[in-house]
């Protein structure tokens, strides 16, 4: 097992910090610094998948034969921590990294050359049609029907249902979809994965209120509804009944990658917010030994889950398969990131308030009141509220935990 980086890979680090400084310019951090999740707007999302894309950089897990990179798992775990280390935007995972690894290993000569080249270069945007109203960690109840049809236009699903927790589908060109094609007595098996054009008729997208409040531009999940909405056969993946089969498999690229890179920006930025709010004891609260200590115990929650994900990529890197691994990176990482979100709080004090206030004022037909305190505060109280999502999606941690039992302790 080898942990050390090599110097043709410390060179690359360099390249790919050289590239940031350029790249990730005033415009794009003055809106990161407001950011309640790690997103922007579409138009800036756009922008920096863009510039990603102009670098060949926007699909580090891509092979080469299809516009990635074919970086070794060395470099794409670089590119990963001095993305974060630098707080770059969050690349929006559902087609770059959901979809289309399902499209590569399952989808036809023709979906491969339709979906996936404006996929790399950010035209067309995606999102997931998993849960339902009432199918969530036990995905396998999901009840979307989708029944045959054949008319002028030819052989097609009619999807009648709803998906729900929708992310980002207010701004989706397509949805990948997980129906229901048959009732057979193994639920799994009347699944089928398709790919829905969400300019179809019969498509009403309705946004759900968060937690963290209506942040302009920022809006997160959703509710779609489908009233008779025609998708041709040839949008579907793979076998008719196996989409289950291709469900699982997309899984492991929503689960795996690296948490400790974001978890060490996020300790960094709690640092500094503490460093300039007024302690107790006439210093800061930075001063306070006890705030020191809970900084401390993330700060070594992080370093240990480093070395584990660089054990885990090493691993990848010599052939072998991560596994329940990812359902610990996940488990372990989203706790140390509610955790960091909580002692930001904690730093930022009364200062997070106004924030809360001002982006429920629209909403409750008020004036916002003027804000006061420090900027770096604004985002403080959102994103603490936005994070409490993070021991839930992809599989809430209660489900990673079910998934550990079983296959690591056998239980
Ligand atoms: C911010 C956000 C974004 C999301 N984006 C998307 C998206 O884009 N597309 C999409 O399809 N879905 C999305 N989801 C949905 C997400 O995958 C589900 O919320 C998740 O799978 C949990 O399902 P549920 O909400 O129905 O909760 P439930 O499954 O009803 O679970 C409720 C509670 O019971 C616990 N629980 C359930 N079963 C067990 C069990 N067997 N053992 C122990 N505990 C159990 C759960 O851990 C949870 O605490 C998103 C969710 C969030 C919060």
């Amino acid at each position: 097992m080898q942990l050390e980086f090599s110097a043709e890979e410390l060179q690359f680090r360099d390249e790919v910090r050289a590239w940031i400084d350029d790249a990730y310019d005033d415009e794009l951090k003055t809106l990161m610094a407001q950011s309640k999740n790690g997103y922007l707007d579409k138009a800036g999302q756009v922008r920096w998948q863009k510039k990603l894309h102009a670098r060949g950089w926007a699909a580090p897990n891509w092979p080469r034969e299809y516009g990635g990179p074919g970086w070794t798992p060395a470099q794409r775990y670089i590119f990963q921590a001095e993305t974060a280390a630098a707080g770059c935007p969050t690349v929006s995972p559902m087609g770059l990294k959901m979809v289309a690894p399902v499209i590569m290993k399952f989808g036809t000569p023709e979906q491969k050359a339709r979906f996936l080249p404006p996929i790399l270069s950010s035209d067309v945007w995606w999102c997931q049609g998993y849960s339902e109203p009432n199918s969530g960690s036990d995905l396998a109840s999901l009840q979307m029907r989708a029944d045959h049809g054949r008319d002028a236009q030819g052989e097609h699903y009619v999807l009648n249902g709803s998906k729900i927790w929708t992310t980002h589908a207010q701004w989706a060109d397509w949805m990948f979809c997980l129906v229901r094609t048959g009732r057979e007595a193994r639920r799994q098996d009347g699944i089928s994965f398709v790919l829905v054009d969400m300019r179809t008729p019969g498509i009403t997208v309705s946004p759900l209120p968060t937690l963290d409040g209506p942040v302009p531009g920022q809006q997160e999940v959703n509710q779609v509804f489908f009233e008779n909405v025609r998708v041709p056969v040839e949008n579907r993946i793979g076998e008719e009944g196996m989409g289950w089969t291709y469900a699982k498999y997309l899984l492991e690229f929503e689960r795996g990658g690296s948490h400790a890179p974001t978890l060490r920006q996020q300790l960094g930025k709690v640092a500094r917010i503490a460093a300039d709010q007024p302690g107790d004891g006439g210093g800061t609260v930075l001063d306070d030994p006890a705030f020191r200590r809970k900084l401390a115990e993330l700060h070594l929650r992080a370093a240990a889950l480093e070395a584990v994900e660089l054990r885990i990529f090493s691993g990848v890197a010599s052939g072998t398969s991560i596994g329940a691994a990812s359902s610990m990176l996940k488990l372990v990482g989203t706790d140390t990131l509610q955790a960091i979100s909580e002692l930001a709080v904690e730093a930022a004090g009364p200062d997070a308030l106004p924030f809360v206030q001002d982006t429920w004022a629209e909403v409750q037909g008020r004036p916002a009141a003027p804000r006061v305190g420090p900027d770096y505060a604004g985002p403080v109280a959102p994103r603490y509220f936005n994070y409490r999502k993070a021991s839930i999606y992809a599989g809430s941690n209660e489900i990673q935990r079910n998934i550990i039992a079983k296959l690591v302790l056998g239980l």
